[in-house]
């Protein structure tokens, strides 16, 4: 069996812990590979060698550390087939969205290459007499990331393409069912000229995690994942003294208003809704038609749209969208059609018996929509995770705005109109972190930031973008004074210094 070895201090690292974490084919149900799962000392030794790398990078000037992403971003790119292959492989998603997931992960490299314009500071000539105020970005030391499974290449490059360009070292605990690519990512990023130990990468489970919130060394943690696991790790990580975020699940919501342009809908649901098997934190799992006409017009299409959809093995050039990630994510996604059923919303279409001829024990399922679901409904208040979209019927644009608003969710959220004051007048009171006009999957470009509300974020930073740059530095503020003269001293002061 296929041994995922620890990548630390620019090596590959066997662990001996002797625990594993199977590693699915989502295509075929085998077993392809196991990845070993971190002791404590084992974090302790990748913190302590992320340590010993710090001064040498952080005093690194920052165009150097630039060209060192310039040439990972180069790296990422010549080996997008062989990056790509691997993510389908275990992750189960299809070729073109496993290479979109780099992609989107390497926009956030391309941000870290302009690292030294960011990290400019700002300074003030002349604040007082003789007197200048300069600011300037630090890093913080050995920092981690912790990623969920569904972006397996471009989390981890959210987090670490800014954390290491700003001169910290990194530790990244990548999900245990898809983390041959987040290694292949760390030996690229020291090919590109990272000295070793500025990215290793830890494998591990909830043992590896606690080892990373509790190490006196680690001094930020970002984390994404499903709600309450972030909601853990930012208390423990904060308990322990460490600059936290920590972004969580989502139950997304798209609303159809009657002006919409229904062609362009029914597309943008089918592929926001579906793709990726519908395992994206920016999925569009709920749909809101308002008006009956609008939801009767919604539902007829969106029947007639759902078999033209193609569920294939991920290396089909043809499918849709693959398989989901194990056989217990479907089992779990299975457990909340029926229980959809069972609160009494009407399933228009049951993807749960859809079988790939040839790949029977595959994770495969079809789409499924359901009806007249209401906000009462667990199966409405919880996130599914799968290929799922449920109509939730709105009497008026106010009925609409309120469900996103007060769902314990607030990750992304559409609205899908012709008129611009409706949709304006949505994205501003709309209680969501996210918002798409006519854009069904708003994930904001890398130079912007990202980031949810309520119980899909904890922490007050997003990813990437300016406020990326904040979370993995600490301000120092100096104030310098200068007099005209050497003879020229000030007298005492007892009161606190002012400019008056
Ligand atoms: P998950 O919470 O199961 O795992 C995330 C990470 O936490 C993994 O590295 C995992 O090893 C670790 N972990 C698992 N159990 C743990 C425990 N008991 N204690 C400590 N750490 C533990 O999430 P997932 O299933 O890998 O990913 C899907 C979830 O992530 C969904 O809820 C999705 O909405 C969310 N997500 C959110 C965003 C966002 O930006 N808000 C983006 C992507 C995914």
């Amino acid at each position: 069996m296929r041994e995922i070895n620890h990548f630390i201090g620019g090596a590959s690292f066997t662990g001996a812990s002797g625990r594993f974490s199977d590693v699915f084919n989502p295509n075929t149900g085998e077993v392809q590979a196991r990845v070993q799962l971190a002791t404590a000392a084992e974090m302790d030794r990748a913190v302590q060698t992320a340590q010993d790398a710090f001064d040498g990078w952080s005093s690194t000037n920052p165009q150097r550390r630039a060209r060192v992403m310039f040439e990972f971003k180069r790296l990422v790119e010549a080996n997008m087939d062989e990056l790509a292959a691997m993510l389908s492989a275990e992750h189960g998603k299809v070729i073109a969205d496993a290479k979109g997931d780099v992609m989107r992960g390497l926009d956030v490299i391309e941000f870290a290459c302009g690292i030294p314009h960011a990290l400019k500071g700002e300074y003030t000539w002349g604040a007082g007499p003789g007197i200048d105020v300069y600011s300037m970005r630090q890093p913080l030391g050995v920092v981690a990331g912790i990623t969920p499974f569904n972006f397996p290449a471009m989390i981890p490059m959210w987090m670490f393409g800014v954390a290491i360009a700003v001169g910290n070292t990194f530790i990244l605990k990548p999900s245990e069912r898809d983390p041959s690519v987040p290694v292949r990512l760390g030996e690229l990023m020291i090919e590109a000229g990272a000295p070793a130990g500025v990215l290793n990468v830890v494998h591990g489970d909830k043992t590896a995690v606690d080892a990373i919130l509790t190490h006196p060394k680690v001094h930020a943690v970002s984390f994404v994942g499903s709600s309450d696991i972030a909601h853990y790790v930012y208390q423990m990580g904060a308990q322990h003294g460490k600059r936290v975020q920590a972004m969580g699940g989502a139950k997304n919501h798209g609303i159809v208003l009657p002006d919409a342009d229904m062609d362009q809908v029914i597309k943008d649901l089918s592929g926001a809704a579906f793709g990726s098997a519908g395992e994206r934190c920016m999925a569009l799992p709920v749909v809101v038609p308002v008006g009956k006409r609008t939801a009767d017009e919604l539902r007829e299409r969106m029947v007639a749209e759902i078999p033209r959809l193609k569920v294939g093995v991920s290396t089909d050039p043809d499918a849709h969208y693959g398989p989901v990630v194990t056989a217990a994510h479907r089992a779990k996604v299975a457990g909340w059609i029926e229980k959809g059923v069972q609160e009494g919303a009407e399933l228009v279409v049951d993807g749960r018996d859809f079988s790939l001829q040839g790949h029977e024990n595959g994770y495969f399922m079809g789409p499924s929509l359901f009806d007249n679901v209401t906000p009462e409904m667990e199966s409405y208040k919880e996130e599914i995770f799968g290929p799922v979209l449920q109509i939730v019927r709105a009497a008026s644009f106010e009925e609409a705005l309120h469900l996103p608003s007060r769902h314990q969710y607030g990750n992304g959220v559409a609205i899908f109109t012709q008129n611009g004051r409706a949709a304006r007048d949505f994205a501003a009171r709309v209680n969501v972190g996210m918002v798409g006009i006519n854009v069904p999957i708003p994930v904001p470009v890398a130079y912007h930031t990202f980031g949810g509300w309520k119980r899909s974020a904890f922490g007050d930073t997003n990813q990437h973008g300016m406020e990326g740059v904040k979370f993995w530095t600490k301000v120092k503020t100096v104030t310098a004074r200068w007099p005209d003269s050497e003879l020229e001293h000030a007298d005492s002061s007892f009161v606190i210094p002012t400019m008056q």
